[in-house]
């Protein structure tokens, strides 16, 4: 997609357009209405975040409504706790919806819908069991068989149905199933399952109901109780669209102007799966910390590890909503979230393998505040005070002992700046005596060098970021990568590669004072590393936990 493509898809995608025409043709007079219908059986992940934008920007674009529905149709995979995250998720997107419902709540009436498409000689019921339903489906080249029930009387059909519902039978003994046309080329309309009879308690209507809607039957009826104007689903529904559509042709009296449903492609991210199933997987086995650990791609996963609702509306908005199915590389979102925090967190210092420097020529005792910029990008932020003093720690990787020729950072002899600082000089390496481990650098400094006092007397070519040792609060450090290897997440029947290197725990890392008290949640850029974040479960006043939101360059072109 080269740029100006782009751009067209963020003003206008293919599902405005409809409703621009709807609009046009008075079809729902001047209304428009969507929902989020997700199932309550496991956390909300990027991929849902898409559908969010999707159907609560159309709300805000259009002056429109937008509905959160949970589709809990499902009694035995469904929980309270799941409820609660999404809609948690939701508002921490920045959405409000407008009504609030269950699927659940409408039993009653799909149920009273039923009978009446019982009557109208519509749905029959059948007991057939699964395998021979299947049977008798036939396949994509040969057509199905009618059942051997198909022609029951509508009296019978409506006492079967009802003591379907009185929980007479076993469960899979029977189902309702529309009748319909069991040559129709498309599967779906081969008299497809209305009811199933399912003995599970159900966490809303309880043991209230041993008979359960097909979500084929109970999507299209709910979105048509609920007045939605656009039913916006992903692309594997759209060859049950005549399906949905036959439903509410066939209650026309009741739906006089029925919503249409309109399909967009899913989102699949690369290095990541994309599925409740799959996630649930990860946090079963274990290999993740639960739904929230921050290398999911889950909505609490990507809040726990920095990620803000702007950038993750910004990833939404720049992928834009087309129906040809699309990988999207991770890249994007990472380039987003930089492309939020960069000119608003304060830019700090933080040194995650610590090697003690000692500078021999510094007063004992004495120390000096020196005075650093909040953001070199953002003078608006201000200015801070960074203490510095005789021992300080700089990055283990930032000194060595034998360095190649381009190497610009610390060695015997040679002079960098510390940032903020002085020039030091490093004089000798003072090393464990058994095991040879450098221990400990013995540097002097230069006071004429001192930052901001306009110095020129010489140059040097590195600048190294550092602490110092009685003040950096000490820390740990969670740097993350990617949860697996390969890209084939999606492919059926394809394992991706579980990257066994996704989390590294550093325990002993010293950050500038200026962390001190940080609340869960804080945001800062630590200089060299990255974007990172006070981790909202584990992080105390006493043990203060970070996590790496991202790191800070990378070669990825949003505009490629
Ligand atoms: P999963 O396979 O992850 O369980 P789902 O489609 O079964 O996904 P639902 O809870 O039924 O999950 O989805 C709620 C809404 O979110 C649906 O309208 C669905 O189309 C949409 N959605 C789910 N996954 C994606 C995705 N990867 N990209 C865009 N929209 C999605
Ligand atoms: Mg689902």
């Amino acid at each position: 997609m080269d740029n100006k493509d782009e751009k067209i898809t963020v003003s206008k995608n293919f599902i405005q357009h409809i409703i621009d025409k709807d609009l046009e043709e008075n079809v729902y007079g001047q209304r428009v209405h969507t929902r989020f219908p997700p199932e309550p059986n496991g956390y909300l992940h990027i991929g849902h975040a898409k559908s969010i934008c999707l159907n609560f920007g159309i709300k805000e674009q259009y002056n429109g409504k937008c509905n959160l529905r949970f589709d809990d149709t499902n009694p035995t995979k469904e929980e309270v706790e799941y409820v609660e995250s999404i809609e948690e998720d939701v508002r921490w997107l920045g959405f409000e919806w407008d009504g609030l419902y269950y699927a659940s709540s409408y039993f009653e009436k799909l149920y009273e819908y039923a009978e009446v498409l019982i009557k109208k000689g519509k749905a029959y019921v059948c007991d057939l069991c699964p395998e021979e339903i299947r049977q008798y489906r036939g396949t994509l080249t040969e057509p199905g068989k009618n059942s051997p029930y198909r022609n029951r009387s509508i009296e019978e059909n409506l006492d079967l149905f009802r003591r379907m519902r009185a929980g007479e039978f076993e469960e899979g003994s029977r189902v309702l199933r529309a009748k319909i046309d069991m040559a129709s080329p498309n599967l779906n309309m081969r008299d497809p399952v209305m009811y199933r009879i399912v003995y599970a308690h159900h966490h809303r209507t309880n043991d209230d109901w041993c008979i359960y809607p097909m979500y084929d039957y109970a999507h299209p009826v709910s979105d048509a109780i609920e007045n939605i104007t656009h039913s916006i689903c992903t692309l594997e529904f759209e060859d049950h669209r005549p399906l949905y559509d036959w439903f509410l042709i066939e209650l026309k009296e009741y739906f006089p102007t029925p919503p249409k449903q309109i399909e967009f492609a899913r989102l699949e991210l690369t290095h990541t799966v994309m599925s409740k199933r799959k996630l649930r997987k990860l946090v079963e086995d274990g290999v993740v910390d639960g739904w929230d650990d921050p290398r999911m791609p889950t909505i609490s996963g990507l809040r726990r590890r920095g990620y803000t609702p702007s950038s993750i509306r910004e990833f939404c908005d720049r992928i834009g909503v087309a129906k040809s199915k699309s990988e999207v590389d991770v890249a994007l979102l990472e380039y987003c979230i930089r492309e939020d925090l960069k000119l608003k967190e304060p830019r700090i210092m933080a040194v995650l393998d610590p090697l003690k420097v000692v500078i021999t020529n510094y007063p004992e005792g004495q120390v000096e505040y020196l005075e650093a910029e909040n953001n070199q990008e953002n003078p608006e932020m201000g200015t801070r005070q960074i203490p510095f003093s005789r021992e300080i720690y700089i990055e283990r990787e930032d000194f060595m002992e034998n360095p190649p020729k381009k190497f610009f950072r610390l060695s015997p002899g040679k002079e960098v700046r510390l940032k903020n600082a002085y020039f030091i000089k490093c004089e000798e390496v003072i090393k464990d005596e058994k095991t040879g481990e450098i221990m400990e650098l013995h540097c002097t400094y230069d006071p004429e060098t001192k930052s901001g006092t306009g110095f020129t007397g010489r140059k040097v070519k590195g600048t190294l970021h550092w602490v110092s040792a009685t003040h950096a609060i000490p820390a740990e450090v969670r740097l993350y990568d990617y949860l697996f290897l390969e890209d084939e997440a999606e492919e059926e029947g394809k394992e991706m590669t579980l990257n066994p290197d996704s989390l590294q725990v550093l325990k002993e890392c010293y950050i500038e004072p200026s962390v001190k008290g940080a609340e869960p949640g804080s945001r800062y850029q630590f200089f060299r590393h990255g974007y990172f974040c006070t981790d909202s479960k584990d992080s105390t006043e006493d043990h203060l936990v970070f996590n790496r939101i991202v790191s800070l360059r990378s070669s990825y072109n949003p505009n490629k």
